[in-house]
C-alpha cells in the first residue's frame, strides 16, 4: 500500500471522528432545549437557539461533504485476492513484493488445476483401455469375512465362560437370559461391587455397576438401568463403558469379551490400591476409578492423562 493511500485513510478516519462529534453536538443542542422567557426576551432566545441549531447542522453538512470527497479518493480492493492486500500493511513486509507474488501463485495454481483436468481425462481413457485388456484374467479380490460377534447361539456365553482358563479370584459370573436369547451377565466382585453386562451375541452392549450392598431397586432380574447412588460406582460404570469401546472387536468377539472380563476383574482392588501416578488412595474423595486398558494399573480419573 502506498504512503499516499495510508494518509488518505488516516484523513478519512479523522473526518469520520469530526462528523461524529458534530452530529453529537446537534443532538446535544436539541436535548438542552431553551429557557422559557417572556416578552421580547422570548423572541430573542428563540432566535438564538435556532441560530445555534442552524450552525451545527451546517457543520455536519460540511463534514459529510469533506468525508465523501476523501472517500472517493480511496481505491477499492482487488476482487481476486481481497484479504491478501492487507499483507503489505505490515511494515516489515512492505518492502517485499508479497502481493504480486501471491497473485502470481494464484494464477499459476489456476493453470495447474486446468492442466491436471486435461491430464486426468487422458489418463482415464488410457486406464479404461488397460482394464479391458486385463479383464480376461480372473480378478484377485480380497475376501472379507462379515463380522459375527452378534450372531452367536444363546448358549455361546455359557460355553465361553466354561472355557475360560484364567480364573479371577473372588469374581463370580452368572449368565441370565431375561430378554430371551441375549444374555445379561451378573458379575459380582468380592465384596466390592456388582455389575450387569448386557450382551448381544458376545458383543457388550451395556454395562452398569453398583455397590455390593446396594439393593436391586426394581426387584426384577433386569438390573440394568438403575444407576448406583454412589459417585464412585457411577465413575466405575463410566470407565467400564469407555472400556467396552476399547475391547470392541466384532471379528473376534470371544477374545474381546474375555479381555474385558479380565480387565474388569482388576476392580477388586478398587478401595485398596493407590493411584499409580499420584500415589494417593483418595483424591477429591474418590479412589482410583480408572484401570489402564493395557496394564490394568489403577489411576484416578484426573491422573490418567
Ligand atoms: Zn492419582
Amino acid at each position: 500500500m502506498s504512503d499516499n493511500q495510508t494518509e488518505t485513510i488516516l484523513q478519512a478516519i479523522k473526518l469520520t471522528q469530526r462528523l461524529r462529534s458534530s452530529v453529537a453536538k446537534v443532538f446535544q443542542n436539541l436535548a438542552d432545549g431553551c429557557a422559557i422567557e417572556k416578552g421580547t426576551e422570548k423572541k430573542k432566545a428563540e432566535k438564538e437557539v435556532l441560530n445555534k441549531f442552524h450552525e451545527s447542522l451546517l457543520s455536519v453538512n460540511n463534514d459529510i461533504s469533506e468525508l465523501e470527497k476523501t472517500g472517493s479518493a480511496l481505491t477499492s480492493l482487488s476482487p481476486v485476492t481481497p484479504n491478501s492486500i492487507y499483507l503489505s500493511i505490515d511494515p516489515a513486509i512492505d518492502k517485499m513484493p508479497v502481493y504480486q507474488q501471491v497473485l502470481q501463485a494464484y494464477k499459476w495454481s489456476n493453470k495447474v488445476s486446468e492442466l491436471a483436468g486435461y491430464a486426468a481425462n487422458i489418463l482415464d481413457t488410457h486406464n479404461k483401455f488397460k482394464r479391458t485388456q486385463t479383464s480376461l484374467q480372473p480378478a484377485k479380490r480380497l475376501k472379507r469375512t462379515p463380522p459375527t460377534g452378534h450372531a452367536y447361539s444363546p448358549n455361546a456365553v455359557e460355553t465361553l465362560l466354561s472355557r475360560r482358563t484364567v480364573k479371577i479370584p473372588e469374581m463370580t459370573i452368572t449368565p441370565t437370559h431375561p430378554l430371551g436369547s441375549h444374555a445379561v451377565l451378573q458379575i459380582s466382585l468380592g465384596r466390592v461391587l456388582r455389575a450387569q453386562v448386557a450382551l448381544r451375541g458376545l458383543m457388550i452392549e451395556w454395562v452398569n455397576v453398583r455397590g455390593f450392598t446396594e439393593d436391586n431397586p426394581d426387584e426384577s432380574k433386569l438390573e440394568l438401568w438403575a444407576k448406583s447412588r454412589y459417585e464412585v460406582f457411577q465413575k466405575v460404570t463410566e470407565s467400564a463403558t469407555a472400556a467396552t469401546l476399547h475391547f470392541y472387536s466384532p471379528h473376534n468377539a470371544e477374545l474381546a469379551l474375555n479381555s474385558f472380563i479380565t480387565w474388569f476383574g482388576r476392580y477388586r482392588t478398587l478401595f485398596s490400591a493407590p493411584c499409580l501416578k499420584c500415589g494417593k488412595h483418595y483424591l477429591n474423595g474418590l479412589p482410583p476409578t480408572w484401570r489402564d486398558l493395557r496394564t490394568s494399573d489403577p489411576y484416578h480419573d484426573v491422573c490418567r492423562q
